[in-house]
C-alpha cells in the first residue's frame, strides 16, 4: 500500500511544473482565495486553536489569524508586482571589458517542492497556512507541511480549507499537502523530490532536520528559524532618565503570550549602579501579573527543566520566583555572564528573563560582542552617546533586527522586515521568514544566454509584455 507521505510527495512532484507555469496573477488569486476562506472560517478555527494551544481567543488568536490572511494577501500583491523575480537584462556589447558581453537575461524561478515544519506557538501564522507556506506557494512551489503535534486537529482543518480554496482556483492538485508524525517529517526532508525546507521551532529540532537536509546525496537548503534570546542593552543615561518606564516595557514584553515567543527579550543588561532600583521596578510590575497557561504539558515540562537548570547555576540569583508558570525574574553579573556564556545564553521558552548587571561601558560592549547570532537586539539609550553608536554597530553584525528604545516582541509583516539572523538564530543568515522578501528562500536564479525571444519566459522578452520591474543594462526600471 502506498503511504500518505508517498502519495503527497508524488503529487507534489507532479504539481511542480504546472504550478510554476501558472501566471503570477492566477497564483495571487489562489492566495487571496485561501485568505478569504480562512477569514470566513474564523468562528470555527479560533475556538479550535484555543482548545489545542491554551492561547486566548481574544485578542491573540483572532489577531494571529488576521495576520496570517494579511500575509497571504500581501504576498499575492508582491508577486503581481513582479519585483521578486529580480529580472536583469544585459544587451550584447562587443566592447564590454573582459572580452565582450553576450545577451544575458536573468530571473528567479521556483526551486520545486518545499517541506514546511510549523511551530507550536503560532498555530496560524507559523503553521499550516503560515508564512512559509504562503511564501513557497507565492514563489510557485508545491508545499508539503509536517503538522506540529501541538495542534493536530487545527492543522487538519486548516489544511482541508487550504486544499479546497486552491483547487477552486485552478491550482494543480498536489500543490499542497499535510502529513503528521516525526518519522514522516524526517522522510520528507530526505526525499529527493523535496528541494528546500522551512522550519520554525527549537534549536535541537531545527538543527536535526538541517543536518538531515545537508547529509542528503543531493543537499538542499533548509531554512530553520530557531532559538534566540534577543538581548536588550540599557545605557546608564537611559536608565537614570526612565528606569520605571523601561522596567514596565521589559515586563510587558517578556511575559507576553506566556513568554512563548522566539522574540522574547531573554536578557537585559543594566548598569550596576542603577540595577537595584531597576530590579525593584521590574518586581513591582510583575506583582500584578497572573500566570498564563503554557501551550501544552510538553512545553511546560521543557520550560520547567530549562528554568531549573538556570536557577541552579552558581552565577544566577533568583530575584522573583514565579510559582509554576508565573513569571520569574533572574539576575547575574556581567563578568559571570561572560565566563559562563554558553549556559546563560540558552533560550528558556516561557515567562522568564534575566537582568545582567554590568559595571563599566567596556563590559557592556564586551557583552554585546559575545553574542554570535540572534533574531533581534535592542538598545535603550539617548543621543548623543558614543557607547550606543558602538553598540548599534556591533549588534548589526550579529542580529537580524536592531531596535532603538523598543522591545523585540511583535514582528510586523512588511516589505522591509527582517526576521532572521546568524546561527544559532537561523541556519541561513541571508534570508528572512517574515515579510515580502521571505519568498526569496524558495526561488533560484537562472540566466538565459543568447536565447531567441520565442524561447524566453515572457518576463524577459523585449518590450516587457508583463510590465515587471527590470534592471536593463545596469539601470533599474521600476515599470515598463
Ligand atoms: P520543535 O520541538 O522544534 O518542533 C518543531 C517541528 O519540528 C515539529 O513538527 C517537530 O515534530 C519537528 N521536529 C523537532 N525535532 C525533530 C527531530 N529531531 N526530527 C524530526 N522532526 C523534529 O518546536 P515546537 O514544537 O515549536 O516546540 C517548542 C520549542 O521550540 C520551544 O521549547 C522553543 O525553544 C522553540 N521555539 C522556538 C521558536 C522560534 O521561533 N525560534 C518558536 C517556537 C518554539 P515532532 O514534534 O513530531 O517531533
Amino acid at each position: 500500500m502506498v503511504s500518505v507521505l508517498e502519495e503527497l510527495l508524488s503529487a507534489a512532484d507532479e504539481a511542480r511544473e504546472p504550478l510554476a507555469a501558472l501566471s503570477s496573477v492566477t497564483r495571487a488569486e489562489a492566495l487571496r482565495r485561501v485568505a478569504d476562506t480562512l477569514d470566513a472560517a474564523a468562528g470555527e478555527l479560533v475556538p479550535l486553536a484555543h482548545q489545542e494551544t491554551n492561547l486566548p481567543k481574544v485578542p491573540r488568536l483572532h489577531a494571529e489569524l488576521e495576520r496570517t490572511t494579511f500575509q497571504l494577501r500581501l504576498l499575492a500583491e508582491t508577486i503581481v508586482e513582479g519585483g521578486h523575480l529580480e529580472v536583469v537584462i544585459d544587451s550584447p556589447d562587443t566592447y564590454w571589458p573582459a572580452g565582450g558581453r553576450p545577451d544575458l537575461r536573468r530571473m528567479m524561478v521556483p526551486v520545486g517542492p518545499v517541506a514546511v515544519f510549523g511551530a507550536s506557538n503560532f498555530p496560524f501564522a507559523f503553521s499550516v497556512a503560515g508564512g512559509d507556506t504562503a511564501a513557497a506557494l507565492a514563489a510557485g512551489c508545491p508545499v508539503v507541511v509536517k503538522a506540529n503535534p501541538g495542534h493536530p486537529l487545527l492543522s487538519d482543518r486548516v489544511a482541508a480549507l487550504v486544499s479546497s480554496a486552491l483547487s477552486s482556483t485552478g491550482v494543480p492538485r498536489g500543490a499542497f499537502g499535510l502529513v503528521h508524525g516525526i518519522e514522516e517529517g524526517r522522510a520528507l526532508v530526505t526525499d529527493s523530490r523535496i528541494k528546500a525546507g522551512a522550519f520554525t521551532g527549537s534549536l535541537a529540532g531545527g538543527r536535526a532536520l538541517f543536518d538531515l537536509a545537508c547529509a542528503r546525496p543531493d543537499p538542499i537548503p533548509f531554512y530553520a528559524e530557531m532559538g534566540s534570546v534577543n538581548p536588550v542593552f540599557v545605557t546608564a543615561p537611559a536608565v537614570v532618565e526612565r528606569s520605571e518606564a523601561i522596567a514596565e516595557g521589559y515586563v510587558a514584553s517578556f511575559t507576553l503570550g506566556g513568554g512563548q515567543f522566539c522574540t522574547k527579550p531573554g536578557l537585559v543588561f543594566v548598569p550596576e549602579a542603577e540595577a537595584e532600583t531597576f530590579e525593584s521596578f521590574v518586581a513591582a510590575a510583575l506583582a500584578g501579573r497572573v500566570a498564563e497557561p503554557l501551550l501544552n504539558t510538553d512545553i511546560e515540562a521543557r520550560y520547567a527543566a530549562a528554568l531549573g537548570e538556570l536557577r541552579k547555576h552558581p552565577a544566577v540569583r533568583v530575584l522573583v520566583a514565579g510559582d509554576g508558570v508565573a513569571p520569574t525574574l533572574l539576575g547575574c553579573d556581567a563578568a559571570d555572564f561572560l565566563a559562563s556564556r554558553a549556559e546563560l545564553r540558552t533560550e528558556c521558552f516561557g515567562p522568564v528573563s534575566m537582568v545582567v548587571r554590568y559595571s563599566t561601558e567596556a563590559e557592556l560592549v564586551a557583552c554585546a560582542r559575545s553574542f554570535t547570532g540572534e533574531l533581534a537586539a535592542s538598545v535603550h539609550g539617548s543621543l548623543p552617546d558614543r557607547t550606543v553608536e558602538r553598540l548599534v554597530a556591533l549588534l548589526s553584525d550579529r542580529v537580524g533586527r536592531v531596535l532603538w528604545n523598543g522591545w523585540p516582541t511583535g514582528v510586523s509583516v512588511t516589505y522591509a522586515m527582517q526576521h532572521g539572523g546568524p546561527y544559532p538564530a537561523t541556519t541561513s543568515a541571508g534570508h528572512t521568514s517574515v515579510g515580502t522578501t521571505s519568498l526569496r528562500r524558495f526561488l533560484r536564479p537562472v540566466v538565459y544566454q543568447n536565447m531567441p525571444q520565442a524561447l524566453l519566459p515572457e518576463e524577459l522578452r523585449d518590450g516587457n509584455p508583463l510590465g515587471v520591474p527590470r534592471r536593463m543594462d545596469g539601470v533599474y526600471r521600476p515599470t515598463a
